[in-house]
């Protein structure tokens, strides 16, 4: 009998633990950094991507994930840049799914800006995804090209017809942006919960050079809450998806909203994932620049014990947690890379 891959082997080995205690059980996979929007709190407008020479192929990608299984990762989301424009992403999903079929996954899912569901919503439900975050910050089509820059928004509101109609549960996520769409959460709040989806409400996080200044886009969460509560009844409520949010359900609608406040509350402590980028650098968080290349000790062998070894050293310096800042003075923004890059 031929001995033990290093995977396998891994798969005996104790759950991840990070030096503060948390156990990482959680991997978002930013599979390519470019995009089909360009949307204003995300990226310039003229953003320069990466090389494609530089990208990890569809099968090195599977292979990293696979180590991350192997090591008792349960959940993987799959983002990017926008994950449904990068070539051939159906095969790394269906490569994936093996992993849920052996129960060795919780959960494949991913976070998309909906462009492309028409095409590809029932795929993924054939493959096991059973759940999708759409990105969606207004329900105006004239904002949304403002917010978006590139973007269709009557594309967008196809593609959730479609993965509906493909049985996905869909959760939107919304940033709040000051000046743009504050005056807007109300009806998105009645336009989620009309449709039965859970809505999810974003601070922006000061990531990577967009042309305008992040001080004019910042909206605290805890004042969007305080409107809220003007047209709704909000009752906390324990829900948890695995992520930072924390949810309230609102009486008058019956659903649930989220609240993920990067700046007004700090999360860190129960967090439980890293990033991985699609040139094969993992950040331990988003918000700090310390990374692991695995790219290097993937390509090194067609054994996976260095791969293992360094996704093991990588998580023994998982920082305790991020300090965003946005302020007038603090002009820079606090990590230099765009959210597109880590995935978020
Ligand atoms: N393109 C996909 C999408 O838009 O859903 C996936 C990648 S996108 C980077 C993931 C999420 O990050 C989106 O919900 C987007 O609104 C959010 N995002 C991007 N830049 C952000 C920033 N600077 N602060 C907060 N959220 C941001
Ligand atoms: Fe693209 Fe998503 Fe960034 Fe918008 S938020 S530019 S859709 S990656």
């Amino acid at each position: 009998m031929s001995s033990p891959t290093a995977v396998q082997a891994a798969t005996a080995t104790p759950p991840m633990i990070d030096p503060f205690g948390r156990r990482v059980s959680y991997l978002r996979v930013s599979v390519t950094d470019r995009c089909d929007f360009r949307c204003v709190y995300c990226m310039s407008e003229h953003m320069t991507f990466l090389p494609k020479k530089d990208l990890l192929s569809l099968e090195e990608l599977d292979r990293l994930c696979s180590g991350f299984v192997a090591r008792g990762v349960d959940k993987l989301r799959i983002t990017g840049g926008e994950p449904l424009v990068r070539k051939n992403i159906m095969w790394l999903f269906e490569a994936l799914s093996r992993h849920l079929r052996s129960g060795a996954l919780k959960e494949l899912t991913l976070t998309t800006n909906g462009s492309q569901l028409p095409k590809f919503a029932q795929s993924l439900k054939d493959t096991g995804v059973r759940r999708i975050n759409v990105s969606l910050d207004t329900l105006k089509a004239d904002r949304f090209k403002a917010i978006t820059r590139w973007g269709d928004f009557k594309g967008v509101m196809d593609g959730i017809d479609a993965a509906e109609k493909a049985g996905l549960e869909v959760k939107i996520n919304a940033v709040a942006l000051k000046g743009v769409n504050e005056d807007e959460i109300d009806d998105l709040v009645r336009f989620a919960h009309g449709r039965g989806f859970d809505l999810t409400l974003i601070e922006t996080m000061p990531m990577g050079d967009i042309d305008g200044d992040r001080t004019d886009q910042y909206l605290p969460l805890s004042m969007v809450r305080a409107r809220l509560a003007d047209s709704f009844t909000l009752e906390d409520i324990p829900y948890r998806t695995g992520g930072p949010a924390r949810y309230v359900k609102v009486q008058e609608t019956g659903g649930r909203l989220g609240f993920i406040t990067p700046m007004t509350h700090n999360f860190c402590e129960s967090c439980n994932r890293v990033r991985l980028t699609c040139t094969g650098t993992l950040y331990m968080c988003l918000g700090q620049d310390d990374a692991a290349d695995l790219r290097a000790a993937l390509r090194s062998s067609s054994d996976d014990t260095q791969l293992v070894q360094a996704i093991d050293e990588a998580i023994a310096r998982k920082p305790k947690g991020h300090d965003f800042i946005i302020d007038r003075r603090t002009k820079k923004p606090s990590v230099a890379r765009h959210m597109s890059l880590t995935g978020g």
